[in-house]
């Protein structure tokens, strides 16, 4: 491994690392060992305002730096996160939990996408207007928005802070990072990186620290003039209310109940491992998870017997192991999963495999619930496990209607071999985001991450994230005679 070096108990303010004004700190947990292995700073109200002020006043500066310079540096990151992939991969990978392999794919994902918005940045355009006669001309201008604060949670660290770090800079804002308290590590290791790439010091600016302190501090703090929220709907709402205050635009990306919809023509061999994969990945902790399986009655029991055996044979250990699925996050992670077996078992759900914890420490067992009633808590709210939900359908408006049959719209899966059903079923669901005989986007480039409903409602992940981070200014001038 290489010299890869974040870090412990200080913060990126100004450029320059620095421990909380009190010398506040918090203990870092290995969910596989349940045992501290890092501290970060503990922010308040006071360091977030510090952040605050650096990044407002490097935010002139920033705005009028040439757009391809801008680019350049961030071509430059992604350059030195590939370099660096291994131990980058191995902190996401121990900080989460997830093995090996999931920290590796998340600091991939995350190089591409600093590396679009790269090539994106000189490409930010206004349009011209058409006007009434020669004498006018119209025009609009994307112009950043200033200082962007971005609220992220612990699942997939590394990730999200490019998909909200990158365009914002791109775009000519600077920002104040505030990662969770509870997998802040990758965050910080590519904010160092950032730093040696070798962005103005106030630029990309990081704090940690307890939501309802660093994170309250930081939401509602006056001079900010943009808010990028990930998390859960609870604390969503709480940020948009908030934000009211001050009127300051909020991005939200929020929780999911994603359904995978299964028709009889589907071709099992790539359904049923991407339907696995989608609910086992980082032990189900992922906003997009598919958590529903709307199966066609006609191949139900087929599909329910191979997926236990699939979901049977996950190998399941710690991140450095040669595991598939690691244990949860954190106790009080393990202790809302398991409350949903409880709530389960007294809504009388029928448990086709799973459904309780398994070995030493934060692991559950992947868990199949099947023919559930859609009234059942199982169905109805994120539960943020590797536990599937699943219910038979009888016709295509029955399909439908339990697919929409959620406050969620995040991702929805549709397994056919019927593309004029596949294309009417993509129009129907309610959804941000729809994806085709495959569990969502591999293969398309700067695929939006979009939501709906309960989900949220952002412009992220594609180019729309630029517009997201801009505000359009319109012109109209009226030419002279001279
Ligand atoms: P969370 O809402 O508890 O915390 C998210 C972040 O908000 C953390 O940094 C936390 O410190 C901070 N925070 C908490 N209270 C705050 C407050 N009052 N003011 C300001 N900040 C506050 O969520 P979590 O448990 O960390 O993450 C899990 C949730 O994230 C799930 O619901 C999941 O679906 C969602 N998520 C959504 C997406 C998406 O793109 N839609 C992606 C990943 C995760």
């Amino acid at each position: 491994m290489s010299e890869l070096h974040y870090p412990a108990g200080l913060q990126l303010i100004d450029g320059a690392w620095v421990p909380a004004r009190d010398k506040g700190e918090l203990d870092v947990v290995d969910p596989a060992t349940r045992a501290p292995f890092a501290s970060v700073a503990r922010a308040q109200a006071g360091d977030v305002a510090d952040a605050v002020a650096a990044a407002r006043r490097a935010f002139p500066a920033w705005a009028a730096t040439n757009p391809s310079d801008r680019g350049a540096l961030l071509r430059r990151w992604a350059e030195l996160i590939m370099a660096e992939i291994e131990p980058l991969a191995a902190t996401e990978a121990q900080d989460v939990g997830k093995p090996l392999s999931g920290g590796r794919m998340n600091i991939y994902i995350a190089q591409g996408i600093i590396d679009y918005f790269a090539g994106a940045a000189d490409k930010l355009t206004g349009v011209t207007l058409p006007t009434r006669s020669p004498d006018y001309l119209g025009y609009t201008i994307p112009e950043p928005y200033g200082v962007c604060a971005v609220v992220i949670p612990w699942n997939v660290p590394a990730v999200l802070t490019a998909a909200n770090v990158a365009p914002a800079l791109a775009a000519g804002n600077t920002v104040v990072l505030k990662p969770s308290e509870i997998a802040p590590l990758a965050p910080f290791a590519l904010a160092e990186l950032a730093v040696r790439a070798g962005f103005p010091p106030g630029v990309l600016n990081v704090v940690t620290g307890l939501g309802p302190e660093a994170g309250a501090a930081l939401t509602s703090h006056p001079d900010v003039d943009h808010i990028s929220f990930v998390g859960s709907t609870a604390t969503g709402r709480a940020i948009m209310a908030s934000a009211a205050q001050h009127l300051v635009p909020v991005k939200l990306e929020l929780g999911g109940k994603s359904p995978n919809v299964l028709f009889a023509d589907a071709d099992l061999e790539a359904a049923l491992p991407s339907i696995v994969w989608g609910i086992t990945e980082n032990a189900g902790q992922n906003c997009y998870a598919g958590s529903r399986l709307v199966v066609d009655s006609s191949i139900h029991d087929e599909v329910v017997e191979r997926l236990v055996a699939a979901m049977d044979s996950v190998r399941i250990g710690a991140w450095d192991s040669d595991a598939e699925m690691g244990p949860l996050v954190t106790q009080a992670q393990f202790d809302r999963v398991t409350s949903y077996f409880d709530a389960a078992r007294s809504d009388g759900a029928r448990v086709a495999t799973g459904g309780g914890p398994t070995g030493d420490g934060w692991y559950v067992r992947p868990t199949v619930y099947d023919r559930v009633d859609p009234s059942m808590r199982i169905v109805r709210e994120e539960i943020f496990g590797p536990v599937l939900a699943v219910q038979p359908f009888t016709g295509m408006a029955e399909a439908t209607e339990l697919m929409n049959d959620t406050d969620f719209g995040l991702l929805a899966c549709i397994w056919t071999n019927d593309v004029s059903r596949a294309i009417k079923v993509a129009k129907q669901v309610r959804s941000g985001q729809v994806a085709v005989n495959q569990f969502h986007d591999a293969g398309v480039i700067g695929f939006p991450f979009n939501m709906q409903k309960d989900s949220g409602f952002s412009r992220g992940g594609g180019y729309g994230a630029l517009r997201e981070y801009t505000q359009e200014k319109a012109v109209a001038i009226k030419v002279l005679e001279r």
